[in-house]
């Protein structure tokens, strides 16, 4: 490959992932400005775009922030409500069995309301009449109340607490769409990628379309979807099957309205188990979106199909036998490479593993960012950047599918083999084993997630492991923790805050409707 300039950039696919991509590095590389880099976007208008994924994780609002974007158009435009938390609904044990406790939340605050982490008090019994996320952070209780993170005077992207969004997929693919070629100086092309040409060593030198002829460019990116059109299907890069940790492989989507238009709108992802997987339950300000997501080994269609039936009737009635639900068949597991040659993976082309922790949209907004801040300036430089970058991506992966196996692991499930099988511990990577080894007497530390670029950090951790009574026994070391006036306050202040809180935050659905008609004050 000559050592010359990178002028162009293509990127196939026009789904989350294509256009979150092309956002990123039309920022970034100035695709305005006279010397910046051409970015291009091709898409098909007959291949659909998978059309889920509409749980995200606070890292978004940071995005949309930078990207330029308005908090109140973006919630005005996608249908968008807030998130504070996964609630996961019977995860810890079989509905018949256990104390009756068996719902616990995951919220996005932090446990702490100073540079105190309050996490070791509360194992010392501090406050231990209270659930985990109740003593150290107002934000399950607010969300069981129903309330929203924020209220209409507070400024764009700023809230009382730390929040994500829903939103609906294929609105979010046009907000953005529409921001990356007005604003951001993105070329959009709407046709089909029908061929892939390579030079001599290997890398992509342009595609052939239906519709537009041939395309050049120096850099490509491919955000195909599942079909991985560029690299598994042109550059043969293979891909690492993760489906013997996260057995998941299926699932059942079904948008499903509000029966009345003023019901509550949850301010958290409802997660609930069921006998081979789980049910997203996604409140959208005007419908809502479901899915359960199954493993085919543990379970038949036909069973999953009624399982979900099931689930959605208390609500809808009548109209969950009628309703048209979309089978969508799911590749667990990652790319051998990421970059190779002068191509990138980004989107489910990258990878996938199931949506319990809305890991999409974090990985492929983080890797989309990443590219772009790290793009290099010369062609030469691809094979450095790509070895760093795929280091940096396969970490993010491997630590993903840990977080996600935890859920399973710490389950004391046992009325189908889905479960019981999930505690096999052949099926645990070596590395969750190690760190559960470590936290049997010892609290998560940072030192458990040394990289800059951790996708889960030691807080989240904590929800997890002690929203599902992971026993932590730290009372050979009490004596380090000499900080219990301190933390008693802290936690009787937080007791205090959520009642006040309670007072003043107002419900979603009422907070959603004003900033729709009012908006919210500009940063
Ligand atoms: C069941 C399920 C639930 C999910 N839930 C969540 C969630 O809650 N949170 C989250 O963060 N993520 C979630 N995800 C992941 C999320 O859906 C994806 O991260 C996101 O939609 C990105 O998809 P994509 O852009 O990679 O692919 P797609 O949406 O499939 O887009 C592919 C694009 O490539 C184009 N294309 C394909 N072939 C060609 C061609 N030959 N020529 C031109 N264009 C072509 C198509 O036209 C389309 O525009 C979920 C995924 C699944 C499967």
């Amino acid at each position: 490959m000559a050592d010359q300039d990178i002028k162009n950039i293509i990127i196939v696919g026009g789904g989350t992932a294509g256009w979150l991509s092309a956002a990123h590095l039309a920022k970034t590389l100035k695709s305005n400005h006279p010397d910046g880099i051409n970015v291009t976007l091709i898409e098909s208008p007959d291949i659909p775009t998978i059309g889920v994924g509409e749980g995200t994780v606070p890292q978004m609002r940071e995005s949309l922030q930078y990207l330029g974007l308005s908090e109140t158009d973006f919630i005005r435009e996608c249908n968008v409500t807030f998130k504070q938390s996964i609630k996961f609904e019977g995860w810890l044990h079989t509905a018949s069995k256990g104390d009756g406790q068996n719902s616990y939340h995951h919220v996005f605050d932090y446990p702490s309301v100073s540079s105190l982490d309050l996490t070791p008090y509360w194992l010392l019994d501090k406050a231990k009449e209270l659930s985990y996320v109740d003593a150290v952070t107002v934000q399950g209780k607010i969300c069981d109340l129903g309330l929203g993170p924020k209220l209409i005077t507070h400024k764009e992207f700023d809230g009382f607490t730390n929040y994500a969004y829903h939103l609906d997929a294929a609105k979010f693919s046009e907000f953005l769409t529409k921001h990356a070629v007005n604003n951001l100086g993105v070329d959009r092309r709407l046709t089909k990628v029908v061929d892939i040409m390579l030079h001599d060593d290997g890398s992509v030198k342009s595609v052939r379309t239906d519709s537009e002829g041939e395309l050049e460019a120096d850099f490509f990116v491919d955000c195909t979807g599942f079909s991985s059109l560029i690299m598994e299907k042109k550059l043969g890069v293979g891909f690492i099957d993760k489906s013997d940790v996260l057995f998941v492989d299926h699932a059942l989507a079904a948008q499903v309205p509000y029966p009345k238009n003023d019901d509550a709108i949850p301010c958290a992802t409802l997660s609930s188990a069921q006998e081979a997987g789980w049910i997203w339950d996604i409140g959208l300000s005007d419908r809502r979106g479901t899915g359960y997501v199954y493993s085919s080994k543990y379970s038949s269609h036909e069973r999953a199909e009624e399982v979900f039936r099931n689930y959605l009737r208390p609500t809808i009635g009548a109209l969950a036998d009628e309703l048209t639900c979309r089978s969508i068949k799911m590749k667990i597991g990652y790319r051998e490479k990421f970059w190779h040659k002068n191509c990138v993976a980004i989107g489910l082309s990258q990878g996938f593993v199931e949506p319990l922790e809305a890991t999409g949209l974090l990985i492929f907004d983080a890797t989309a960012r990443m590219l772009a801040e790290q793009f290099p300036a010369q062609k030469s430089s691809f094979p450095a950047v790509a070895e760093r970058f795929n280091a940096l991506v396969n970490n993010a992966w491997e630590r993903v599918i840990d977080f996600v196996k935890l859920h399973y692991y710490l389950s004391e499930r046992d009325d189908h083999s889905f479960w019981t099988d999930n505690r096999d511990k052949n099926s645990v990577p070596e590395s969750l084993l190690k760190h559960l080894e470590i936290w049997k007497s010892g609290c998560p530390s940072a030192y458990d997630f040394p990289s800059r670029f951790e996708v889960f950090t030691k807080e989240n951790y904590y929800y997890i492991l002690y929203g599902m009574h992971f026993n932590t026994d730290i009372k050979r070391i009490k004596y380090r923790y000499q900080n219990s006036e301190k933390a008693e306050k802290e936690f009787q202040y937080i007791q205090k805050l959520t009642v006040e809180l309670s007072g003043t935050l107002i419900k979603h659905r009422d907070l959603i409707e004003r900033i729709k008609a009012y908006g919210l004050q500009k940063l």
